[in-house]
């Protein structure tokens, strides 16, 4: 599948062969379907709508996820300019985590490797058990999604991690735990959910133990020009289609981490664009979501999810034009 697939020729295809939700588009609107209103994204990003519109879409899809893609659920890191293969995937989105914790300094060390983690919107756990085999240690994971939570538990258990690591359902924004409590706090493509950035990266400090380290994997809009106050607005209407789509609030840039980050004083900011390293992501979900298989689990998943297939077009089309950033953020909390 060529990088050019437009979010029409998909569309298409997938009515084509499908009348059962031909049927049921018309029922939802057509209009919604060519994604002219944006008053849906605008109240979906707000409070409690959010949360409930964030929780419903994993909720839905996480099911249809982990049978194609396993229970990774994130970008895989690829060498630029290469071309990602559905066989490869799981490697990719180990050597995510992988290249992660390497730029963030994570020690191996046995005295000084993190013991007490945090999985900052955990999805069903794929990090968690990574992180807790690869350092024996105590991970704990939040999301807002009852069924991934669920989900989660019931795969560590049948890996028989239960005694290390758990899950639950609660905020990011407001995470229930005391302060101090993590060598490595973990946030791996969640943080383009949270509605106030600034609370978020505060709330990720207040949990980590001093000299915690802290790593932010994340989209992320360009930075803006100095000459600029915000994005132009073709780039806003882009970016607006794939939050009504993916349930997201306001971007920000990797700058307003690095400047969010300083201004709560935490050490050793550091940040990289991967964008490149994640190019050959999206065409190979959109292949896996073109075969029978695929297509068949996403019409048995129902609309959120089928909305969310039909954006991935927009998201090579953001990077491309050099508009999303793939970016990771990594600091350590003062000692
Ligand atoms: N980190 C996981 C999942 C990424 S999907 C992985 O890499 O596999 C995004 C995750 O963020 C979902 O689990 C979603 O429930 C979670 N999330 C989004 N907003 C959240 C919030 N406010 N609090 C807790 N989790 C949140």
């Amino acid at each position: 599948m060529s990088a050019q697939f437009h979010t029409s020729q998909v569309a298409s295809l997938v009515l084509r062969r499908a009348p059962f939700l031909r049927r049921r588009i018309s029922v939802e609107g057509k209009r919604r379907l060519l994604f002219r209103p944006m008053a849906a994204a605008a109240a979906a990003a707000s409070g409690d709508g959010l949360k409930k519109g964030i929780a419903e879409f994993y909720d839905e899809s996480s099911g249809i996820w982990e049978n194609i893609w396993g229970d990774h659920m994130h970008h895989g890191f690829y060498e630029a300019d290469s071309s990602a293969t559905v066989a490869g995937h799981r490697a990719a989105q180990v050597r995510m985590v992988e290249e992660a914790l390497s730029f963030a300094g994570v020690s191996d060390d046995p005295l000084k490797k993190p013991m007490r983690i945090v999985d900052v919107g955990c999805g069903i756990g794929g990090s968690s058990r990574y992180l807790a085999k690869k350092y024996g240690a105590q991970v704990q994971g939040i999301t807002l999604s009852p069924v991934q939570a669920k989900r989660a538990q019931d795969l560590t258990m049948a890996e028989e991690l239960a005694d290390k690591v758990s899950f639950q359902v609660a905020d990011a924004l407001e995470q229930p735990f005391p302060d101090g409590q993590f060598n490595l706090v973990w946030s791996m493509e969640s943080g383009e959910h949270m509605p106030d950035k600034e609370k978020f990266v505060r709330e990720l400090a207040r949990v980590a133990a001093p000299g915690g380290i802290i790593i932010i994997v994340t989209w992320c809009h360009r930075d803006l020009l100095p000459s600029e106050e915000e994005l132009k607005p073709d780039e806003i209407k882009l970016l607006n289609k794939i939050c009504n789509a993916y349930y997201l609030p306001k971007w920000c840039s990797a700058a307003d981490y690095v400047h969010i980050a300083g201004s709560l004083l935490l050490q050793d900011i550091k940040r990289a664009d991967w964008s490149d390293n994640v190019a050959p992501f999206w065409p190979a979900v959109i292949k896996s979501a073109l075969t029978w298989g695929g297509l068949t689990s996403l019409l048995r998943s129902g609309w959120k999810t089928i909305k969310g297939a039909l954006v991935m077009p927009l998201m090579i089309n953001g990077y491309k034009k050099g508009l999303i950033k793939f970016t990771i953020i990594t600091c350590r909390k003062p000692e």
